[in-house]
């Protein structure tokens, strides 16, 4: 059995040092940037939808993905936890799902300081008020966790989760390339040149199923669906540059599975679907059985009224959508913060041990209403900044406040906004010295990593569990001076871990 890193001090110390040295590794930079392209680790080029601006050749170009050059790492123990903990997860998600006084009350309580979130509950109340009734569910989520390892700590380094995503979790399909990549390297080139002390051994870069995990579960969601020739729409944002993350789903849903998949935007869905009889959702000559959303998480993504109509056709039509309106609700920073105060975990997991382990993951959370509890967090606050970060309910990285942010922000919005917002503990994950290649140029930086978990769930319509699991994993690092992130937003690189 390899040796576990116990101690705070056994993680830091038992982590390689790769050089500073990016003149030594230029080398390096066609090695990555043809195997990516090779293997399909690519974005479309950024301005994709500038004609004025750039030639029509340009609507072709690809840029490989952003990536680590060599993995970061991760304690096994904790990585091993919280992939051991995901079906946990899946099913605490699926219940407040379902439960819907939780969640009416958790949402109300956000008065009307956010139109967006409000505007998706009242599609989710209105849906309820039909009665829709769908053949299954479809949960497509991702837990992710930063380290917490304060030197001199009583305790080894613990994964702290940062949120839970219920919608649109990307990336899964370009991460377990990467782990591709980095396996890769090592075996052709063993790190010559970048590791500069310590050792790298097979055995430390996990398999990654999250290439194949998410079109399969989408396709046992399918099956329920009842209709072998029907197809999978993929709702997509116009000018997306994350394409093949998602071509690498549709090409499972078809090699694998044989299931046609079309991609089509919310605005697209309102003018080229209908609902026929018996609810079904119609495109030409097919029926759709699944829509899966990569899209529909920010007001970015419903300019007009169309794109709304278009998410209620598929929320009012018999197709099963990933995620269902609930699902989306569900993964609310909101009803994370709630979910931390004491006997809610409880409320929802009556295995006393796995609740304890679901809370081990929590840092504090706290509203910022006008409770008792949300003035004490706003004095806290004020008082000390830079121990928190303020969150409003939204997703897709970018939108949070930190340090001397939060009381600017705090002095702007009023009571009854600052009720859309929640404050959590600043997680201060250790920072790691590594070498990150991004537009084609080398970067040796101090960075941090953020791990996420995929889960994947498939229920019937009567709630019996088809599928519960962990669908692989995500790392994602960022230079550890800025305190978002996202890949998409432009924050992160793709990475692999190093199990030490
Ligand atoms: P989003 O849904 O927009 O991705 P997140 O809650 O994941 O929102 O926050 C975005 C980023 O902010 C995270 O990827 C992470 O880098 C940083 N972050 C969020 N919460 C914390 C925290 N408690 N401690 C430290 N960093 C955090
Ligand atoms: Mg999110
Ligand atoms: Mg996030």
């Amino acid at each position: 059995m390899s040796k576990l890193a116990r101690t705070v001090s056994d993680f830091l110390g038992a982590r390689p040092q790769y050089t500073h040295d990016i003149a030594k590794l230029q080398t390096y930079i066609d090695t990555v940037i043809d195997w990516e392209a090779a293997h399909g680790l690519v974005l479309r080029a950024p301005k994709l939808n500038d004609s004025a601006s750039t030639g029509d050749w340009l609507k072709a170009a690809l840029v490989p993905a952003p990536v680590a050059l060599a993995p970061s790492p991760i304690p096994r123990g904790e990585f091993e936890k919280v992939v051991a903990l995901q079906p946990a997860l899946n099913t605490l998600f699926d219940r407040i799902s379902q439960d819907h006084e939780f969640l009416s009350a958790t949402l109300e309580s956000l008065g009307t300081s956010d139109e967006f979130t409000a505007r998706v509950y009242d599609m989710y109340l209105k849906q309820r008020a039909l009665g829709i009734r769908k053949p299954g569910v479809i949960g497509i989520h991702r837990s992710d966790y930063l380290i917490d390892a304060p030197e001199g700590g009583s305790h080894g380094p613990r994964a702290k989760q940062v949120e839970f995503n219920t919608i649109a979790a990307s990336f899964a399909s370009l991460s377990s390339i990467v782990g591709d990549l980095h396996r890769f390297l090592l075996e052709r080139t063993g790190f010559a040149g970048i590791l500069e002390a310590g050792t790298i051994t097979k055995s430390q870069l996990p398999e990654n199923e999250s290439l194949t995990s998410i079109g399969d579960g989408i396709a046992a969601g399918f099956d329920l669906y009842g209709k072998r020739d029907a197809i999978v729409v993929m709702v997509v944002q116009p000018g997306e540059r994350n394409v093949y993350d998602q071509r690498w789903v549709e090409d499972r849903l078809w090699n694998q599975h044989g299931i046609r998949v079309v991609r089509l935007t919310f605005a697209e869905i309102l003018a080229r679907c209908v609902v026929g009889s018996d609810n079904r959702l119609i495109l030409g000559e097919d029926e759709v059985a699944v829509a899966y959303y990569r899209s529909g998480y920010a007001p970015t993504d419903f300019p007009s009224e169309r794109e709304w109509e278009g998410r209620w056709l598929v929320e009012k039509s018999r197709a099963i959508s990933v995620p269902n309106l609930a699902y989306h609700l569900a993964g609310c920073k909101k009803i994370q913060q709630v979910l931390a105060q004491p006997g809610v975990v409880e409320r929802f997991v009556s295995d006393r041990k796995t609740a304890e382990m679901v809370r081990e993951c929590f840092v504090g959370l706290y509203p910022l209403d006008d409770s008792e509890e949300g003035k004490q967090a706003y004095e806290d606050a004020l008082a000390d900044p830079t121990k928190y970060v303020v969150k409003p309910q939204r997703e897709g990285g970018g939108y949070n406040s930190y340090g001397e942010d939060i009381p600017k922000l705090l002095g702007r919005i009023s009571e009854e906004e600052r009720r859309g917002y929640i404050l959590m503990d600043l997680i201060r994950a250790p920072g790691f010295r590594n070498v990150l290649l991004r537009n084609g140029q080398l970067v040796a930086s101090e960075v941090v990593s953020e791990l996420g978990i995929y889960g994947v769930w498939v229920s019937d319509a009567d709630g019996n569990v088809v599928v519960n699991r962990h669908g692989g994993h995500l790392l994602r690092t960022k230079a550890s001076d800025v305190y978002e992130g996202g890949v998409a937003a432009g924050f992160a690189v793709i990475d692999s871990p190093l199990l030490v």
